[in-house]
């Protein structure tokens, strides 16, 4: 039974009928949607919002996670990045083991689950006061030291981790695979045009799409269930975000490990080299997020909901199924400006729109089904914290 209203064009109509029987659109379809507007734009949200429904039910989910900002140093400079810091510059800083188990205890009293490990990509390649700051600790790498915090997190608090520290090796993934439950890339976007001069990823090494994609696939290779996703609003064209999500649909094809696609739209900052650079629209994410629904099918799909304070209750219509990790400690320090909901606000608004908000794990319950992309030293605590259904036990959900 086809759910699109009564208004749009033929050949709107006709690629929406067909995805809603499982047939994604065509690279050109999905450009054609693109550009939708009108009836058809609602027909195309109606239709997104029906093919999550017959994968996903009306379950939408969450993970409660404690956010590491292990070094806030890197050798990229992206346009649009208020992260980033260099040395002896104010806010530059590096957590030591103290403090990251600090922050990780504070989160586990908290109730929260996952330890996101977000940092700044192979900075010792650049600054060598960073590398002699690691020499002096004993490790040869950013990706050595977080590999060591990983492990003592866990051993110390239980909490799993999910490291997401850039562009890395297969030899990498692999030293890293022992002690995350997951592990993410952005992929961000496909195309080389943004590495030209005046675009947010020129002079950055690490946002080489071929170099981004290479990591993707390695993380496939290695069993590694694996978060990516696409940044909305930096330059790109429309075609270039459908190209960019199809090329993560094919890779998930081949490896069959993209647990989760996230759609994230860039935020003007005052403080950043794209502080007057135009935010994309609310219509724009909506339908960004409806095509990757009708390209991807039954893939997880996510936006954060801290970035529309005043509209992410539309999400839910355009077809995500996740918002993402939410913190009850630790904000969100890619968008410092941005809060979380309160879970309380989230439970909410999700009811009032007629779905459940269900807790997470850094790992989506299809993935804890297979016990090949599951770590043996993270198996035990995983087990102990879910329920038949790969979600969080409700008895263990941290208070809202
Ligand atoms: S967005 Fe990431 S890679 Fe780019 S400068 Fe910021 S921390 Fe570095």
């Amino acid at each position: 039974m086809v759910s699109v209203r009564v208004g749009p064009r033929r050949r709107t109509r006709s690629i929406l009928i067909k995805a809603q029987d499982g047939v994604p659109p065509t690279r050109e379809e999905a450009y054609h949607l693109m550009e939708v507007e009108g009836p058809d734009f609602w027909a195309l949200i109606d239709a997104a919002s029906s093919i999550r429904d017959r994968y996903k039910g009306r379950v939408v989910t969450y993970s409660r996670k404690v956010f590491i900002p292990l070094t806030n140093l890197c050798r990229d400079s992206c346009g649009y990045c208020t992260f980033v810091r260099r040395p002896g510059q104010l806010g530059a800083h590096t957590m030591g083991e103290d403090e990251v188990l600090a922050v990780a205890k504070a989160g586990r009293l908290l109730g929260c689950k996952e330890a996101l490990f977000s940092l700044g990509d192979k900075p010792e390649l650049k600054y060598l006061s960073y590398r002699r700051w690691l020499q002096d600790k004993g490790f040869g790498s950013t990706l050595a030291y977080l590999r060591h915090m990983c492990a003592l997190v866990f051993e110390r608090t239980g909490l799993l981790p999910h490291a997401n520290p850039g562009v890395m090796t297969e030899e990498d993934i692999a030293a890293l695979r022992p002690y995350n439950a997951s592990m993410g890339l952005m992929l961000e976007n496909i195309s080389y045009r943004l590495l030209r001069p005046g675009m947010p990823h020129h002079r950055c090494p690490d946002k080489v799409p071929r170099l981004r994609l290479a990591t993707i696939e390695a993380a496939g290779r290695q069993q590694v269930a694996f978060t990516t996703g696409i940044l909305i609003g930096i330059g790109e064209t429309a075609q270039e975000r459908v190209d960019s999500l199809l090329a993560i649909g094919e890779v998930h094809r081949r490896y069959g490990h993209i647990q989760e696609v996230i759609v994230q739209n860039f935020r003007a900052k005052p403080d950043i080299p794209m502080w007057n650079h135009p935010e994309p629209s609310l219509e724009e994410m909506l339908k960004t997020l409806a095509v990757a629904r009708l390209l991807l099918q039954d893939m997880n799909i996510q936006a954060p909901p801290n970035l529309a304070p005043r509209d992410y209750r539309l999400y839910l219509h355009a077809g995500i199924n996740d918002w993402g990790g939410i913190s009850p400690l630790t904000q969100d320090f890619i968008n410092p400006e941005a809060p979380w909901p309160q879970l309380r606000e989230l439970r909410e608004v999700c009811a009032q729109e007629g779905f459940q908000l269900r807790e997470r794990l850094a790992i989506y319950p299809e993935y804890i089904r297979k016990p090949e992309f599951v770590s043996q030293n993270l198996w035990p605590r995983i087990k102990e914290l879910v329920d038949e259904s790969g979600l969080v036990k409700p008895e263990a959900e941290g208070p809202y």
